[in-house]
């Protein structure tokens, strides 16, 4: 079974509204096992729009076009699945009951082409606006016609299109998927080392993702029950937590916060914050977890050298000599906000997040991190490239991953390791 998409008006061409229709329903697709094997985007121009859709007809089983079922001059979409079906539009006595329903005094002469229908036509009713869809029968294929605005679209794909796809074509599995989470190794790394995997593997199926400092692997497979998709998908799960589990954080919607945060709270750890250049984003992104006061203490936006001295007691003779953004005053921070919130763990951070501030020994992204407990302070270096507030949030996240290896008794890996020299 395979569908093609057309997205219909000139202002996506444009760039001035964003496609969100065609990804939602690429997805929704995907998830009844209907292949897409292609999306297009037409302005509002009859001819390019019924050739288009004659050329999708000649491929695909399904079509499905959102926009262009309004009444003004530049909704075709009906006249273009009209004209490339050659089909005559008709009024349908229903549906223009409904209208002069709906709109009374308000209905005007061009809301009666929201009355038409290509002949044959069956009326998708909308339970938002006045553009009804349209599902029209093609030679054993469907086309589909939904409106624009997306809340409208969406529903009514899911009241109408799609249980009229499922019995249509007895369509009863469904995708799942389960999503790994990796830090502390690069993209190419991990596939180096699920390679035969990877190829060898068709279902469940193998996909890697690079995010933001983490790679996330999904297994997808197709299945009438979770159940019997997950009996599918854990002995693949399990062989690859063999051979990289030690980079394995989390699975699904886990963030490293939202573990590290679990951790904590089983453990009956108490964490505080000392932050400088993220300027209160750990704290903040720790503290929109739900439950975080069980672990969370509260912390410090020692920006200013003045503060990291008389709240953190971090010594003037560190600040003078080796500078703020250093692996001694990160080190000193961390102590200093621990004894002062008493908490177990304190985690530090103070770099230059750019785009100015930068010199030849502390560049722009560098920066240095640190984490008091009682067995001491770990101490982490690293220098990101991106823009400041991109460098803040990759900061905040190293954070919570120098934290994960803390509480997994990991070392810090090499490349970002900091001693109080440098
Ligand atoms: P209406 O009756 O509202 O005019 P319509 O079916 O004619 O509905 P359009 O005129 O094409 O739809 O689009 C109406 C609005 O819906 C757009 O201004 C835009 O905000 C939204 N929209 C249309 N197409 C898309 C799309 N592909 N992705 C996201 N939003 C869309
Ligand atoms: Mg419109």
């Amino acid at each position: 079974m395979n569908a093609e998409l057309i997205s219909v008006g000139t202002e996506i061409l444009l760039g001035q509204i964003v496609n969100t229709n065609a990804a939602w329903l690429a997805q929704r697709l995907a998830e009844l096992g209907v292949n897409v094997y292609r999306q297009e985007t037409i302005g509002d121009n009859l001819e390019r729009l019924s050739m288009a859709i004659r050329e999708s007809l000649d491929r695909a089983d399904i079509l499905i076009l959102t926009g262009g079922l309004g009444p003004t001059d530049d909704d075709l979409t009906r006249e273009g699945v009209a004209m490339a079906m050659s089909l005559s539009l008709e009024e349908d006595g229903a549906q223009r009951q409904w209208l002069e329903e709906r709109l009374g005094q308000r209905m005007t002469e061009n809301n009666l082409k929201q009355a038409l229908k290509p002949a044959g036509a069956i009326i998708l009713p909308n339970p938002g606006g006045t553009a009804c869809g349209y599902a029209v029968p093609a030679d054993g294929r469907w086309v589909f016609m939904l409106p624009g605005p997306p809340w409208e679209m969406e529903a009514m794909y899911r009241d109408h299109v799609r249980p009229f796809l499922q019995r249509t074509y007895a369509l009863n599995t469904h995708l799942y998927s389960r999503i790994l989470h990796f830090i502390g190794i690069g993209e190419s790394a991990l596939e180096t080392e699920l390679l035969d995997l990877m190829r060898r593997q068709k279902d469940p199926s193998m996909a890697l993702y690079a995010k933001t400092g983490e790679i996330e692997l999904r297994l997808t497979t197709r299945a009438e029950t979770e159940e019997l998709a997950m009996a599918q998908i854990t002995p693949l799960e399990e062989q690859i937590r063999n051979r990289v589990g030690q980079h394995l954080y989390g699975y699904d919607d886990d963030t490293l916060f939202t573990v590290t945060a679990k951790m904590l709270l089983e453990r009956g750890l108490t964490l505080s914050v000392a932050e400088s250049c993220t300027g209160g984003l750990l704290g903040n992104l720790y503290t929109d977890i739900p439950g975080s006061s069980g672990f969370f203490c509260g912390g410090w936006i020692a920006y200013s050298n003045e503060m990291k001295m008389q709240h953190l007691g971090v010594p003037a003779e560190i600040l003078e000599r080796y500078g703020a953004v250093s692996a001694r005053t990160v080190a000193a921070m961390s102590q200093g906000a621990r004894s002062a919130s008493g908490s177990d763990l304190a985690i530090s951070i103070s770099g230059v997040a750019g785009p100015g501030g930068g010199s030849e020994s502390k560049p722009v992204g560098l920066i240095y991190q640190a984490l008091a407990s009682q067995e001491g302070t770990l101490l982490f270096r690293n220098t990101y490239s991106q823009d400041r507030l991109r460098n803040k949030f990759r900061a905040a996240k190293q954070s919570a991953y120098l934290l994960w290896l803390y509480l997994q008794g990991l070392p810090v890996p090499a490349a970002n390791q900091a001693t109080l020299e440098n």
